[in-house]
């Protein structure tokens, strides 16, 4: 997909096959949770398309409708006239933030939080200190705020001082290469999981090396710019775009890998044209581009997995995870009801509508907990959060794990077996 201002200037080619049949609204986890039109994908289509013909004039109330939408597409899925719900609403947002600017509160995440994330890497220790005095400590080693924080309010929080595999630590430029003898490949770890999931980027690096695979993770990396292009900061979303295509140029044809789901959509749709490497969701390239071994190893856990909406909706991979997962020996897996609900975090949406992203959360964690699993999986670590937040409120001691790890386990129980 382009990354000029394409959808910008085609928006009313992009709104055309609207035929308003609202066909859309009995998937939308928006609509569904509030109940009004306005916020329907149906809706927002009114508006935006009220908004280009000049009858509705730019307002906070159509920011926040417009803000309102978790990019889940789960409305493009359903729509039987194929419109881009979600690039009308990208689109959108970054018209209305030429006329009205991006609110504070998003320019502190986009143009300086996200962007220098990797350099914060060194502020570590000072950041797990003060989580321990701000939060108490639960279970899974994650961290209840005791009172309401900015941006995140009570909502629970990863630990942040926890072990960082050696390759996480350097907060300096250059890159570390988990070496290994057969194919080399860049390890795109993105903000959450290099921040909040450490456990996870060494659970990926763990099964690619047992599959001969080397893995070079470039510290240079910052945000693939999701969070800059959903807020409508196009300027913002190039700059990090071109920053990460100057260090894939360095590794020229080398496949990209990523454990984000989020990270992994907007690189396969937002990069095309700008890298060379292919880019591969972790579960997709174990079983389309490696020999997968199946660990021998045995689980005994009761596992349910949930579908991160950029994985299944954005990036057709909804097989390959639970393949996985059901290969590793001891595992019960149970499937969840209305698997493509979305677990309504959306990124910058759970810090900017703290309450509706937790209201859209119960339905999921309740059809999850009904599973009677003691372990939700998923491959997203922005999902992983939401859901142990939702769980840890309605008091469910389920843990909550990234495909990545439970295999991990699975081969280091072979190792301890053999
Ligand atoms: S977006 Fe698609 S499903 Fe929704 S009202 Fe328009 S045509 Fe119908
Ligand atoms: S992308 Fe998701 S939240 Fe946004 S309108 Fe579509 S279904 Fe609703």
């Amino acid at each position: 997909m382009a990354v000029d201002k394409n959808d910008l200037n085609n928006l009313p080619r992009l709104l055309l096959p609207c035929v308003r049949c609202g066909q859309c609204r009995s998937v939308c986890p928006v609509f569904l949770a509030k109940g009004v039109e306005s916020d329907s994908p149906r809706g927002r289509m009114t508006l935006v398309r009220a908004l280009l013909e000049g009858k509705l004039k730019p307002s906070d109330l159509l920011n926040e409708k417009l803000q309102q939408c978790l990019l889940c597409r789960t409305c493009v899925m359903e729509c039987p006239s194929g419109v881009h719900v979600d690039r009308v609403i990208i689109a959108a947002r970054e018209k209305l933030a030429e006329k009205k600017g991006i609110p504070l509160k998003k320019k502190v995440i986009t143009r300086w939080l996200l962007p220098n994330l990797n350099r914060l890497a060194a502020f570590m220790p000072a950041a797990a200190l003060l989580e321990g005095i701000v939060a108490v400590r639960v279970s899974g080693g994650y961290y209840r705020p005791r009172l309401n924080l900015p941006l995140v309010g009570k909502r629970l929080l990863p630990s942040v001082g926890g072990k960082r595999p050696e390759f996480l630590t350097s907060s300096t430029g250059g890159s570390f290469s988990a070496s290994s003898a057969g194919r080399r490949v860049v390890f795109f770890t993105g903000c959450m999981t290099n921040m909040a999931y450490p456990r996870v980027a060494g659970a990926v690096v763990e099964v690619l090396r047992r599959h001969g695979v080397e893995v070079v993770i470039p510290k240079e990396l910052v945000c693939c710019g999701l969070p800059m292009l959903a807020a409508g900061d196009r300027e913002s979303f190039l700059r990090v775009r071109e920053e990460n295509i100057k260090v894939f140029k360095k590794y020229p044809g080398l496949a990209i890998i990523t454990a984000c789901a989020s990270c992994g959509s907007t690189l396969k749709e937002y990069y095309a044209g700008g890298i060379e490497g292919k880019v591969y969701d972790f579960t997709e390239f174990l079983l389309g581009e490696v020999d997968f071994q199946p660990p021998r190893g045995v689980v005994e856990r009761k596992i349910t997995y949930h579908d991160p909406c950029h994985l299944r909706k954005a990036q057709q991979i909804k097989e390959q995870p639970r393949r996985l997962l059901k290969s590793i020996p001891g595992v019960q897996y149970q499937e969840v009801k209305e698997p493509d609900r979305c677990c309504g975090f959306g990124g910058t949406f759970s810090l900017s509508f703290p309450d509706l992203s937790q209201e859209i959360g119960i339905t999921k964690v309740q059809a999850l907990m009904d599973t009677g699993a003691d372990t939700v999986v998923t491959a997203c670590p922005g999902c992983m959060l939401q859901l142990a937040d939702g769980l840890y409120n309605r008091q469910s001691a389920a843990a909550v794990m990234h495909v990545a790890e439970v295999l991990a386990a699975a081969y280091r129980a072979e190792e301890r077996q053999n």
